[in-house]
């Protein structure tokens, strides 16, 4: 997969000017900064990702060898789907690292407000220009350290899967996921100036953790409660939300919750966001007491009817009915953040 990646500061427009005949599948914003130096054979924007549009843009005839996806995540699927559908050569380009999805050959399809991925073929190479990437919100390139720091809530739920459900297991893969998370945080200082190091420790450590989990065969070294506590939070709001802020307050939640299982201590990773800049604050992503107290209540069960991962959601009792463990006190705890 990610292997073929070419990355380095003001490197795409030299890319471009070596194709001759492509489709570009991009977005406003990121177009707009180097449009002067592109001659495509056909440009399309793709704001809508429901399988209707998606179906009615493949059923164009348009010509071009190669399919560029340059953008964020609407404009990197729309391009991996029209390159499966006309079974074309696809360079992907990310023009912000929010999440992790520019790497993997899923395409997240929305029916009827529901997310749904299906798969795509394998891009055939990654272009990474971290003086494109840093025009982007600093905040939404920041929040992709979320991604990669999940391994830190992903290992505890693993450790409780193995323990008490005898789910697989693997030290090797366990050690290399923990190592991943550790090496991003040692690079606070770069991430939070957002410099070439900095950018760069966050794709690295995606690639490393979407390769991990390819290799394993699934995401149980990088997904965890945190990622089930944000799906179950979208399932009863209907809401959209910054996917890597989202996580990213998360990961302290599940982390407090694993008590003597957890891996990392949430206190540093909260500190952590303070030092590289990331507020993670629930009021500023819209959500509210309520919601999150709810959300809290509904994961159990929606871990189980979804068939998600064992781990800190599936155990009995993961509540006190008073105290610091409470779901009142964790929520009056998440919105003094
Ligand atoms: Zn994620």
């Amino acid at each position: 997969m990610a292997k073929n990646i070419l990355e380095g500061e003001d490197i795409l427009i030299e890319e471009f000017k070596k194709e001759s005949n492509y489709v570009l599948v991009t977005m406003e914003e990121p177009y707009s900064i180097i449009q002067e130096c592109l001659n495509p054979k056909h440009v399309i924007f793709n704001y809508d990702m429901s399988e209707e549009n998606l179906m009615k843009l493949a059923s164009n005839n348009i010509e071009g060898d190669v399919i560029y996806g340059f953008g964020g995540g609407t404009a990197c699927d729309t391009a991996k789907y029209l390159a499966t559908k006309w079974n074309r050569p696809l360079i992907i380009t990310p023009s912000v690292i929010s999440v992790d999805a520019w790497l993997c050959k899923q395409i997240a399809i929305r029916t009827n407000g529901r997310v749904r991925y299906i798969d795509g073929i394998k891009p055939d190479k990654f272009i990474l220009d971290y003086s494109i990437i840093r025009k982007g919100p600093g905040l939404l390139n920041k929040a992709g350290v979320s991604d990669v720091l999940s391994i830190t809530t992903a290992l505890g739920d693993w450790n409780i899967s193995r323990r008490v459900f005898g789910d697989r297991f693997d030290i090797s893969y366990y050690n290399a996921a923990y190592n991943i998370a550790k090496t991003l945080l040692s690079r606070e200082k770069d991430i939070s100036e957002l410099s070439t190091e900095g950018l760069r420790s966050i794709v690295m450590g995606q690639v490393e953790e979407v390769i991990l989990c390819e290799e394993w065969g699934n995401s149980r070294p990088e997904e965890g409660g945190e990622h089930f506590l944000a799906y179950c939070l979208e399932e009863i709001t209907k809401k959209h939300y910054i996917h890597g802020l989202l996580i990213a307050l998360n990961i302290i939640v599940v982390l407090k919750l694993q008590r003597d299982e957890a891996v990392f201590d949430y206190e540093s990773i909260y500190q952590f966001y303070k030092n590289i800049g990331l507020d993670i604050s629930p009021q500023k992503q819209g959500i509210t007491e309520e919601e999150y107290r709810k959300t809290l209540l509904a994961t159990p069960r929606y871990v189980k009817e979804e068939n998600l991962f064992n781990g800190i959601f599936s155990l009995k009792s993961i509540y006190d009915s008073k105290g610091e463990y409470s779901v009142n006190e964790i929520v009056d705890w998440v919105f003094s953040l």
